[in-house]
């Protein structure tokens, strides 16, 4: 299988938006939106008894939308909510439901092209492992989904299992970034268990959503919250996704990982976790969190009245929606020259873009099985991108 024409198209246009938009776009980096159509009779019946929120109450894309435009957000990263699912014994029923909520997302984002960046959902402990690749592959090759993403959490299994880390080389194989939800509300994602993920792959990119917050009770948490602002900082390939966690860390984190400077200055991006959490609350926070860190002469943290100008313009806007949208211009580049896109354009006779689809400076990455993966040159496609954007090649000068 390679990429569908569908998700080649689906991934051009996003990737054109995205490079037309970077330097002012708003995205939120973690929603998740269903189609009232798949919700059960037992969750339709409680929707219209019960007007009150309840853990995950569904909203639709429609409804999301008119959410991101009440707070001023341009942009969301869309997967499925598992609480508007419901898994049976059987893997696969539940292939099917899994199948459904992620055709949904596609769908959404193919009607709203320059307002949803659309992602996917697998789980190996609910669908099995062959049905759980064959998702992702789907995902990826099917609807052009830039990110796949497994919730060990709610899904119940350890971050680090041998299954997961194959599900990972699967969705690297493919040209596409894995991500994980990262939170201290259960024990199956430690700190240790994303830094194997991210050792797995380390040149490229994985995304721990929550940054280790995810709903734990505050003191619980705190011993994640240090953890994963310490392992990001030893990983300069985990991707960072800011929401459901306390305000306080979150600051902590943004100042950090600033004064950290490149790449991880760019390796976080701010998001609501709707509908577990609200868009207009979360933006409209972090809009007044950034304006006091501009403010650096007067902020309470020592390290910016150390250093004042730490939160210019450019570096506010990194984090409200350019490093995601530039994670993903580099996904999309990648997924256009993959070998499967080549073998597709091969196929339909087209002509290629350019003269150089062999992506020869692939690397070889060794998986435990002994077994190698081709996997196209991140570096190379970051390269190029930043040549296209009319800015210089090293990865770095690419940010504002
Ligand atoms: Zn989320």
């Amino acid at each position: 299988m390679a990429l569908t024409g569908l998700a080649r198209d689906t991934i051009a246009r996003r990737l054109q938006h995205l490079q037309s938009v970077r330097d002012r776009v708003v995205i939120d980096a973690d929603t998740h939106p269903s189609s009232p159509a798949l919700y059960s009779d037992a969750l339709r019946r409680r929707l219209a008894a019960d007007p009150n929120y309840f853990h995950g109450r569904p909203i639709s894309g429609e409804e999301l939308l008119r959410d991101m435009d009440h707070a001023g957000v341009d942009m969301a990263l869309c997967w499925q909510n598992p609480a508007a699912i419901t898994y049976t014994d059987d893997p696969r029923e539940n292939f099917a439901a899994l199948r459904a909520a992620n055709v949904a997302i596609a769908e959404l984002a193919q009607r709203n092209p320059t307002r949803v960046i659309p992602a996917g959902w697998t789980d190996p402990k609910a669908l099995g492992e062959d049905e759980a690749a064959q998702l992702v592959q789907l995902c990826v090759e099917e609807w052009g989904f830039p990110i796949v993403k497994m919730n060990p959490a709610q899904n119940r299994f350890p971050i680090d299992s041998p299954v997961v880390l194959r599900m990972v080389d699967r969705i690297v194989a493919l040209g596409a970034v894995p991500a994980f939800h990262f939170g201290a509300d259960t024990a199956f994602t430690p700190a240790e268990g994303l830094r194997t993920v991210a050792l797995r792959h380390p040149e490229w990119p994985v995304i721990g959503v929550h940054m280790g917050g995810g709903g734990p009770a505050y003191v619980e948490g705190e011993p994640l919250y240090q953890a994963a602002r310490a392992l990001g900082l030893s990983c300069p390939n985990i991707f960072f996704v800011l929401s459901a966690k306390r305000d306080t860390h979150m600051e902590s984190d943004l100042i950090t990982y600033r004064l950290a400077g490149p790449p991880f200055a760019h390796n976080i991006a701010v998001a609501s976790d709707a509908p577990y959490g609200r868009i207009s609350w979360n933006f409209g926070g972090f809009r007044a969190m950034f304006a006091t860190l501009r403010d650096g002469a007067a902020h309470g943290d020592p390290r910016l009245r150390a250093n004042p100008g730490l939160f210019d313009n450019a570096a506010v806007h990194d984090f409200m929606g350019r490093n995601l949208a530039d994670l993903v211009i580099r996904t999309d580049l990648r997924l256009l020259r993959s070998p499967a896109a080549a073998e597709h354009e091969v196929a339909a006779g087209e002509a290629h873009a350019d003269g150089d689809q062999g992506e020869g400076d692939g690397e070889q990455d060794s998986t435990e099985g002994g077994e190698h993966l081709e996997v196209a040159g991140f570096a190379k496609v970051v390269e190029q991108h930043c040549h296209g954007a009319g800015v210089g090649a090293d990865q770095e000068d690419c940010r504002g």
